[in-house]
């Protein structure tokens, strides 16, 4: 069971007139030494919907998600988080905001323990200020219960499995109690039991009200879960649509620019 608490405080903030947009994004602009990555893109997520963005590899979706949680400064256009100009966040102001993004390439530290890494920079202190070794234990395995793991916390990470780092990732997401979660190509890295848990959980995130943005190659799975799609095409949006008035075909072709 996600705990209330975790998802709650987040969601209750008054928004003015932009109730129900939880990101905004108008015509963003972004280039890398030779590539212009994002162009003139627009893209919206709606407070409480899990919307997938699909791509190929290389049409600048990862780019977008970075932009949005303030890795990357687009050169044009506007963002709004939460109805608040991305312009004056940096990256701690957006976790202010509730978003939290797990990175494709996963940013682990892999000596650290499997607690050290959910807790960074959030560790738990005793009065002394000292770190609280159990309080960070426990709080760790409160976090990998969310994604239903049975990973020990006091293994170190690069002696899990890709699968289980990808599930100690998602469950580091959660630690600052975010209201959107964006997931970067999470399923990539699953083996099958870990692909089950994982659908679990965000199936429970969904009912608790968490905004999602889900990136996945996974048709199968953008159909079972999630409401929208946007579709990305070399730096441009092609098409948001509702999942269910966009038949699989039809998807794969904006992907594509083809049959
Ligand atoms: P996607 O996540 O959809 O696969 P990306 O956003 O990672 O696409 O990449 C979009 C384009 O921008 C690609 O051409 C990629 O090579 C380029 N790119 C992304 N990040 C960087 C970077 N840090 N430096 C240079 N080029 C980049
Ligand atoms: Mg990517």
């Amino acid at each position: 069971m996600l705990p209330t608490k975790q998802y709650g405080d987040k969601m209750n903030r008054p928004m003015g007139d932009q109730n129900s947009i939880a990101i905004k994004v108008e015509r963003v602009s972004k280039s890398f030494p030779g590539v212009r990555a994002l162009k003139e893109l627009d893209f919206e997520v709606t407070r409480g919907e899990v919307h997938a963005l699909c791509g190929e590899n290389g049409a600048g979706k990862s780019t977008l998600m970075k932009i949005i949680v303030r890795e990357y400064i687009e050169e044009e256009g506007n963002i709004f988080i939460e109805g608040q100009n991305a312009k004056d966040l940096g990256i701690r102001g957006v976790q202010k905001l509730g978003l939290s993004l797990i990175h494709q390439d996963l940013n682990l530290i892999p000596t650290l323990t499997v607690a050290q890494n959910i807790c960074l920079g959030r560790e738990p202190v005793t009065r002394f200020r000292t770190i609280d070794w159990k309080a960070m234990r426990l709080k760790a395995a409160e976090f990998l219960a969310e994604v239903a793991s049975e990973i020990d916390v006091e293994e170190r990470v690069e002696d899990l499995s890709i699968s289980e780092q990808q599930l100690v990732a998602i469950a580091r997401s959660l630690v600052t109690s975010p209201g959107i979660l964006i997931l970067d190509e999470p399923t990539a890295r699953l083996d099958h039991k870990a692909s089950d848990q994982f659908f679990a959980f965000l199936e429970r995130a969904k009912q608790k009200g968490l905004t999602v943005v889900y990136i996945s190659h996974r048709l199968e799975e953008i159909y079972r879960i999630c409401d929208r799609v946007t579709v990305l095409r070399d730096g441009r949006k092609i098409i948001t649509s509702r999942i269910n008035d966009l038949p699989q075909t039809e998807l794969v072709k904006h992907m594509l620019g083809r049959e």
